[in-house]
């Protein structure tokens, strides 16, 4: 079960590209809860301890006060609403440069092609929002005991020229080391993209996703429904890559965020750089 979480009605504070698990107190009556933040929408989920949602702060939202609404319906049609600010702090995040393959920085036509057409099968993904929530254990680290992945939100910049922040932590492994799902979920992309190599998107439901990229191997397929600590995959080094790692990636209702955010207990896994 999800732990620690942040009550709502306190003060919320969380980093640009952290994810914010947070909860309320089960309530007679209480038939669901609607929660929007930065134009998304989504629903808690009624646990034994309680209601709880995950939300998101994208890398590049500007710190600063956010109003979040959340609406209460009760079963005898009752409804109550209330807002709620949010308060973004400003992370600082360095800047790296790495070197790659110069197709992958400047791109052929075809490959130019390819990627937009990617890009915008990947956003038609985010842009679903699944009902269904599968994530009611903690989510984990996709390679049991990696130490680093400490690189989410660099700026960078690949063969002198500047591309966007980094959207993931990078782990470092060999290459064939074994890939396990962070949560359950439906796999919902598992196939060779440009930049992202072979790749296996999660959908954990109610807009949680998180990505597995550069693999050497796909061990599922698209529909298949995994459970947490499932392996997916195989570490490799396809894609644009500086060498074999996991590039674990999450996003939260379309915000790129820290996947190390959201495992328990919250904040003490947020790295302080
Ligand atoms: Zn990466």
């Amino acid at each position: 079960m999800i732990t620690s979480l942040t009550l709502f009605l306190t003060t919320l504070t969380v980093a640009q590209g952290q994810a914010l698990q947070v909860g309320y107190p089960n309530e007679p009556g209480l038939q669901s809860i609607m929660v929007e933040l930065f134009e998304q929408r989504t629903s808690f989920v009624q646990t034994d301890q309680g209601w709880i949602a995950i939300l998101g702060v994208d890398v590049d939202v500007q710190a600063g006060s956010y109003t979040v609404d959340i609406s209460f319906t009760y079963s005898d049609g009752r409804q109550q609403s209330r807002t709620q600010t949010i308060e973004v702090l400003s992370k600082n995040f360095p800047t790296t440069e790495l070197t790659v393959a110069p197709g992958y920085v400047q791109l052929s036509p075809e490959n130019q092609a390819r990627a937009m057409v990617e890009s915008q099968e990947i956003n038609a993904v985010y842009n679903e929002l699944n009902p269904a929530s599968y994530w009611g254990e903690s989510f984990q680290v996709p390679i049991p005991g990696a130490i680093d992945g400490q690189n989410f939100g660099h700026r960078r910049i690949f063969n002198g020229e500047p591309r966007a922040p980094h959207s993931g932590a990078d782990l470092s492994a060999t290459t064939g080391t074994e890939i396990h799902a962070s949560n359950a979920g439906n796999i919902v992309l598992a196939k060779d993209f440009f930049f992202n190599g072979n790749a296996v998107f999660i959908d954990h439901g109610l807009g949680v996703y998180t990505m597995y990229l550069h693999l050497s191997k796909i061990l599922v397929r698209v529909g298949d429904f995994v459970e947490r600590g499932q392996i997916i995959g195989l570490v490799g080094e396809t894609g644009r890559v500086t060498g074999p790692h996991l590039h674990w990636g999450a996003r939260i209702l379309n915000a790129r965020v820290d996947p190390f955010s959201l495992l328990p207990p919250v904040g003490d896994n947020a790295k302080s750089d």
